[in-house]
């Protein structure tokens, strides 16, 4: 019998969506979201800026726990972020690559940079770790909203943490997040990696005291173990990539402080100063819950795209098709191999597919190559180091540029694209060991010649 998928053939779904014709070559592609609809405050959603807000706050309060704990915080008091920066040389580069110029100023998202995780996941991953341990913490009366959060770093604190776990499956920053401050706060952290978890990833984990489950197999399955792990124990807490509220609502808070560093450095983001936003996807919860915090802040003003390698586009499979996490990668032939660890995801989030649905623009999908000639192209041009996940987003502007023009013509931005902002999403990269840093840049400079 022929192989059906959701009770279609194949050959039904091309007919039906015919971008799956390149999708299933892996070839680059960029689709614009028919659902995208213009921003409406008043619309239904699973969250609202108080949330954001609320989320933000916490984060407040364990500022002074985080500065105390984690020393490389002093600069920030305890706040973990990362610097906006403007790309100096790169928009020429790029002129270069795509034949033609660019519109728009070029900046640079370093969460590369961020401390503590070196990666997006700082974000999410530590957000929900900490807003769990204040849950116990409160309602074991250990704890009041008005108190230092310094104390926490105490070793009391620590004895009454190690009572309980925390689970996580991942392809590697995830786990890394969550275990480094899981660990420092004295909880038990079980790491359930996938294959593409790279070593040296596993290894500064266990450093950090967590246990790390290897397994064969992809992240969706990696995901699953862990949550069957945690099951039916009161006494560990899994931290579900694939379903998560709180990771989400801890990503998007970026998009407050993101306000306030345009503020600081003079930039202008409003209808006639549109902010165009490329941010690389693996199962969602970050770029997700970065878009949807930056619709809820700029509205109109922000387009936000997904950046997926072509092996693994799951979200833009996902969105598409309407099926969401109904649907894998493997589905439509493709194996989900790819140099971008942290994108190497075959299955997308619904919860994050839904909540997403009608605000971003569009998904386009780069092939390795171009992912090593830019991570290349970065370390000699703005001497950033970044992970080959992270330069998916500084694709974004060729990609548009080169194939999502009429998305510019549609929403009348033809005129307006010229005073645009373009921010590419630098998801990852500083905790790289140098010497596989520079493995990837002598792939990049191979891809080059
Ligand atoms: C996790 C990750 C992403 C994507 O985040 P998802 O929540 O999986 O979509 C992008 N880049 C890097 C470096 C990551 O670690």
């Amino acid at each position: 019998m022929e192989q059906t998928i959701d009770g279609k053939t194949i050959k039904e779904w091309l007919e039906a969506y015919p971008l799956l014709q390149p999708m299933m070559a892996a070839k680059e592609v960029f689709w614009l979201n028919p659902k995208y609809e213009q921003w409406n405050a008043a619309a239904e959603r699973p969250f609202r800026i108080d949330d954001v807000l609320e989320a933000e706050q916490r984060l407040r309060r364990f500022a002074p726990f985080i500065e105390t704990a984690f020393p490389e915080t002093k600069q920030t008091r305890g706040i973990i972020e990362s610097p906006l920066i403007e790309m100096a040389h790169m928009p020429k580069v790029l002129e270069t690559m795509l034949e033609q110029p660019l519109s728009g100023t070029m900046l640079l998202k370093c969460d590369s940079h961020l401390p503590i995780a070196g990666s997006i996941k700082a974000r999410g991953g530590i957000y929900e770790v900490l807003k769990h341990a204040e849950t116990l913490a409160l309602q074991h009366g250990l704890l009041s909203l008005e108190d230092d959060y310094s104390v926490l770093a105490e070793d009391t604190f620590r004895s009454f943490f190690s009572q309980y776990t925390i689970t996580v499956g991942s392809t590697g920053n995830l786990g890394l997040s969550i275990g480094i401050m899981g660990t420092k706060l004295g909880f038990r952290v079980n790491v359930h990696m996938s294959a593409e978890a790279k070593r040296w990833k596993k290894d500064l984990l266990q450093k950090n005291g967590a246990y790390v489950i290897e397994h064969s197999s992809d992240y969706s399955t990696a995901v699953e173990r862990g949550r069957r792990e945690a099951e039916g124990d009161p006494n560990n807490y899994f931290i579900d990539d694939e379903n998560s509220a709180d990771l989400f609502l801890g990503y998007a808070v970026a998009a407050l402080r993101l306000k306030q560093q345009f503020a600081e450095q003079g930039i202008v983001v409003d209808r006639e100063h549109p902010l165009f936003v490329y941010l690389p996807c693996g199962v969602g919860g970050a770029p997700g819950g970065i878009a949807f915090g930056l619709k809820l802040v700029f509205g109109e003003a922000v387009h936000c795209f997904f950046a997926e390698p072509t092996h693994s586009p799951c979200m833009l499979l996902g969105m598409m098709t309407g099926l969401h996490d109904k649907v894998s990668v493997h589905d439509f032939g493709l194996d989900n191999q790819t140099e971008a660890d942290g994108l190497a995801v075959g299955r997308p989030s619904r919860f994050v597919g839904k909540a997403v649905e009608k605000l971003i623009s569009g998904i386009y999908t780069v092939e390795d190559r171009h992912l090593l000639m830019l991570l290349a192209l970065m370390k000699d041009q703005e001497d950033v180091a970044l992970e080959p996940s992270a330069l998916a987003g500084v694709y974004g502007p060729i990609s548009l540029f080169a194939k999502g023009t009429s998305y510019i013509e549609q929403r009348q931005l033809s005129e307006k694209i010229k005073q645009a902002t373009h921010l590419c999403w630098a998801t990852g990269g500083s905790f790289v060991p140098e010497e596989e840093m520079e493995k990837y840049y002598e792939k990049g400079k191979r891809y080059m010649k």
